[in-house]
């Protein structure tokens, strides 16, 4: 019963496959062989649109690489205050742009406003020059509270953000999970609502180590192999990057995985709130629940081994905070969650409550 992350499971057997596929033969280093080549085009053609792609091997990577194409080093980068890019990369967004400014903003259930843009965008006024340049809007989909923005919600920012002249980066480590919820096409959810720059994540849903830049204006991506290059982050045995997405995209796997992860993880999150005394601030959107569990739940969960994170309460209003013997705890589940895992977790959940 590990909820802690979707990276607490391994990787899909169908992309280890593909790496051992991959395995024989020569091909040239550093990401031209044809896994990497043909990794990018399927990536062009799911996303309908010619695309300049950079896999990398983390998330982290991703971010702070489509940040530095974004935003100089007196630039400043817009995001929610508690963006993983804010509070989760150890300043790599700070290392990559070179020193770029991270501006955190106020926003609940993890979204931006365009009010908080907007007045976050007043405070910066372009050409003062003791204030550091409006450069980019970082949005992550889906946020650190496991919630979506809708398709309208990321255009109006995105409008917002291009009126300003800044550059849009959208955070999808989560993307495959969150186009299952929304229910439209990649295209959609990404440049035609107004995303520059996309980090594609497929780690967390089955790769074992990759993840994509995605560059839908190819001169935003003009100096990108020269950053990925000096990041540390091109491999010399790119097929293996190229193999994993190949293998992620071909008959629409990573979409099937994000489906196993979210239905799983509404199992949970119906399970739970069925119990009483427990309660979501938020719904569940993709696969991460987020609940306030009675002290009596909680210590009978982790006693019997269960994994889950405590989360901040940040985000949570007075009403929602949790009470003197109460935990708030993220649950999150991938591809590689079982039904009798969550089954079990909800019998003893459900035995501690007295039901
Ligand atoms: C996990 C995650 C990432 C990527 O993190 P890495 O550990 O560097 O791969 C990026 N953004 C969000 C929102 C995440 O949850």
């Amino acid at each position: 019963m590990d909820f802690a992350s979707d990276n607490a499971g391994g990787a899909s057997p169908k992309i280890l496959e593909a790496i051992v596929a991959a395995n024989s033969g020569f091909t040239p280093a550093y990401g031209a062989d044809d896994f990497s080549r043909d990794a990018a085009a399927r990536l062009s053609a799911t996303f309908e649109r010619d695309c300049a792609v950079f896999l990398v091997t983390t998330g982290t990577a991703a971010n702070a690489l489509a940040l530095a194409a974004l935003a100089p080093p007196w630039g400043a980068i817009f995001c929610h205050e508690d963006a993983h890019i804010s509070d989760d990369e150890c300043g790599a967004p700070e290392f990559y742009t070179n020193g770029a400014k991270l501006v955190g903003l106020h926003g609940s259930h993890g979204k931006i406003t365009p009010a908080s843009l907007s007045d976050a965008l007043d405070l910066y006024p372009r050409g003062l020059v003791k204030q550091v340049q409006p450069a980019a809007l970082s949005i992550s989909q889906a946020t650190e509270c496991g919630t979506l923005y809708s398709l309208a919600e990321i255009a109006d920012l995105a409008d917002l953000a291009h009126g300003a002249g800044l550059g849009v980066h959208m955070d999808g480590a989560r993307f495959a999970n969150a186009l299952e919820t929304l229910g439209c096409t990649p295209a959609e959810a990404s440049w035609k609502a107004g995303i520059d720059i996309l980090s594609f994540g497929a780690t967390k849903n089955g790769a074992l180590a990759c993840e994509a830049v995605i560059v839908f204006d190819p001169e935003r991506a003009a100096d990108l192999p020269f950053r990925r290059k000096r990041g540390g982050h091109t491999l010399s045995k790119g097929r293996f990057l190229g193999a994993q997405m190949q293998a992620y995209l071909e008959a629409d796997h990573w979409r099937e995985l994000a489906r196993d992860a979210n239905q799983m993880a509404a199992r949970l999150a119906d399970g739970l709130t069925a119990i009483p005394g427990i309660r979501a601030p938020w719904p569940r959107q993709v696969n991460e629940v987020f609940v306030v569990l009675p002290g009596v739940i909680d210590r009978a969960l982790r006693r019997a081994g269960a994994r889950y994170y405590d989360w901040g309460t940040r985000g949570l209003t007075a009403m929602q905070a949790p009470g003197a013997d109460e935990s708030f705890v993220r649950l999150v589940t991938s591809f590689a969650t079982t039904r009798e895992q969550v089954d079990a977790f909800l019998r003893i959940a459900r035995s501690a409550a007295g039901g």
